[in-house]
């Protein structure tokens, strides 16, 4: 039902209490919007919003996207998926039904509603990919039954789910392809490359280069993703996208190894270790789609971004 003397947004943010979605849920109170945090904190942490209790604005609830959700919202950003590969596969089974289940869920709960509903796709719906630099148009290369597959295949089926609810019910859609986004807030034990590489820096320990760390990518700051999904979500209802978001800079992973080294003045070794199986050789994305659509492209460059990040892992425990 709509509110009749209220201007401002009930905004249902799932996985708030992860990384991305602790930051985007700031960003939304600070433009004066209500949100309701929805998150079973699988890999989320309550140090995340702790900020924000007190704040009457705010609201958490913890819930698991897999059931259903009866809550009352005028719009849904669905960002609820353990995205660290080491988190994924730690309970595949568990990673697929969150991205389907909890899609079927929330698309059903906008559909009720009659809400627009922003889902958090990514990069890894291109696998290992055959066209480079990825645009949205290249339909990817992705095994359907390797170890990555629960969580690439759980994200490929959520984006059909999505477009079959907008074919099918109408529902208002947006669909972002976040390609490898870091800052603070990353867990420490989160286990992707940028904040492994720091925390081991700051401990000294040897930095783990899978394979020959010539496999390449592209990093996005924190503040600029979120503020590419505002915008997405503020868009006209006819589009749906999807839109890669991303930073379109791209590294080798021995690159970025060494300026952590050397912003940190770490003393740490190189280690080299297997590449994990079905681990993408290259990636970064075309965005000249976001550029055009949402006039928005990514201000912090990678050496700026590292030294936040480096700063917000010095000020917490590395235990
Ligand atoms: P994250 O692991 O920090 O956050 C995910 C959040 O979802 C956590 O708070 C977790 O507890 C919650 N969650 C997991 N399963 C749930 C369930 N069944 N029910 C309710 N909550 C659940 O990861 P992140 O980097 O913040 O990623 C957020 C979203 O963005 C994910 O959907 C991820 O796939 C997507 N994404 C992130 C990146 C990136 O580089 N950070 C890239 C591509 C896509
Ligand atoms: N659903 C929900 N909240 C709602 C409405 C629906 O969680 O407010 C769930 C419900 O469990 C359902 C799913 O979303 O299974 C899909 O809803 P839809 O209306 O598309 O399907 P149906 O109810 O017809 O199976
Ligand atoms: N990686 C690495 N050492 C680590 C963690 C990751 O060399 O300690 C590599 C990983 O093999 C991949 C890249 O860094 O090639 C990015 O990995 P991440 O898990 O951050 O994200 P992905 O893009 O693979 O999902």
């Amino acid at each position: 039902m709509p509110r009749l003397y209220d201007s401002r947004k009930r905004i249902l943010v799932t996985g708030g209490a992860g990384f991305l979605g602790s930051h985007l849920i700031d960003r939304l109170l600070e433009r004066g919007h209500e949100v309701l945090c929805v998150d079973n904190l699988f890999t989320g942490t309550k140090r995340n919003i702790d900020h924000l209790h007190g704040n009457p604005r705010f609201e958490f609830m913890r819930h698991d996207v897999c059931f259903p959700l009866y809550v009352e919202v005028d719009e849904i950003y669905n960002l609820a998926c353990p995205a660290s590969p080491v988190h994924y596969q730690h309970d595949p089974v568990q990673t697929t039904k969150t991205s389907v289940h909890g899609a079927i869920n929330m698309l059903g709960l906008a559909k009720r509603l009659r809400c627009k509903i922003l889902q958090a796709s990514t990069s890894e719906v291109y696998g290992d990919p055959a066209v480079h630099p990825q645009t949205e148009d290249y339909w990817g290369h992705v095994n359907p039954i390797g170890i990555r597959s629960c969580y690439d295949e759980g994200k490929r089926c959520a984006e059909t789910l999505f477009f079959d609810y907008w074919r099918q019910h109408n529902i208002p859609i947006k669909v972002a392809r976040i390609f490898n986004t870091y800052g603070p807030r990353m867990h420490v034990a989160d286990g992707r490359v940028v904040s492994n590489f720091i925390v081991q820096a700051l401990k000294g320990e040897d930095i783990t280069i899978y394979g020959d760390g010539t496999q390449t990518r592209s990093f996005c700051f924190v503040d600029d993703l979120v503020e590419a999904l505002i915008r997405l979500m503020a868009t006209e209802e006819s589009f749906t996208g999807p839109v890669n978001i991303g930073n379109s800079r791209e590294f080798q992973v021995r690159e970025l190894a060494q300026a952590i080294l050397d912003k940190t003045g770490a003393l740490s070794q190189l280690v080299f270790k297997p590449l994990p199986q079905d681990d993408p050789l290259q990636r970064r994305p075309d965005i000249s789609k976001a550029r055009e659509v949402l006039q928005w492209e990514p201000r912090v460059a990678l050496d700026e971004g590292l030294d936040k990040t480096i700063d917000y892992f010095r000020s917490v425990s590395l235990l």
